[in-house]
């Protein structure tokens, strides 16, 4: 089964795809953290995506189309995407590699969030530069300042978690990832979950009802 989470920036797409993936197994294919080990690794796909990432606005269709569809040679199933496809092109590109390998997303889950409340939880996010795990400097802090809890790598803030790079992307996301909810609509595949108030593991419990999991 592959499964697409669909959410703006700092809905708990990351989070609840860790949860999914430690209790049924799944893997997480997140563009996000592959563009992020690009960078540091220096690869030519890492500098070309640097660029616009730092901006927070999204790399290019085809460089990012590229990068999945090498992924998927290896694995195709029992995938979580997070955060791809972000726009119809990447949608409808996607569709066409899964159905090449015989696969196909079954469900697509939207993770509704209100902006007020995206925005306090971007603004305060820091991320352990190794497991990649949030915390947040009110609502989730770690026991020990700036330290993971799970491994003791450090936490840093995001390079576009800044002000003006949430802004950004939030428009960015409203622009051109959100026309995609109506597109699985079509495809039947849409199930609709409310990400607004809940803790994680509240959410978790009723994404995997709705999933019937
Ligand atoms: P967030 O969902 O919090 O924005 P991600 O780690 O998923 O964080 O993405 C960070 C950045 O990586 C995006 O702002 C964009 O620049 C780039 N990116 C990730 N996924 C994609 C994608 N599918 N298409 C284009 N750009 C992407």
């Amino acid at each position: 089964m592959n499964i697409l989470l669909i959410g703006a920036p700092g809905s708990g797409k990351g989070t609840e795809s860790e949860l999914l993936s430690k209790e049924y197994n799944f893997t997480q294919l997140s563009t996000g953290d592959l563009f992020r080990t690009n960078i540091s690794n220096k690869t030519k796909l890492g500098l070309k995506a640097q660029e616009y990432m730092t901006k927070g606005i999204y790399v290019p269709d085809d460089v990012t189309n590229d990068m999945v569809k090498d992924y998927l040679q290896t694995k195709n199933s029992g995938l979580i995407f997070d955060g791809y496809p972000r726009t119809l092109d990447q949608a409808k590109a996607l569709d066409q590699m899964l159905s090449d390998l015989n696969q196909k997303l079954d469900y697509v889950v939207h993770i509704d969030v209100k902006e007020s409340v995206l925005l306090q939880r971007l603004s305060g996010r820091l991320v352990c530069e190794v497991c990649k795990r949030s915390f947040h400097k009110i609502n989730r802090k770690p026991k020990v300042e700036n330290v993971c809890d799970f491994d003791g790598g450090k936490l840093i803030t995001r390079e576009d978690d800044q002000e003006d790079k949430i802004k950004v992307r939030l428009k960015v996301y409203n622009e051109q990832t959100s026309p995609l909810i109506n597109y699985y609509r079509e495809q039947n595949k849409l199930v609709e979950v409310d990400g607004n108030v809940k803790s994680a593991i509240d959410f978790h419990k009723e994404l995997v009802e709705a999933l019937k999991l």
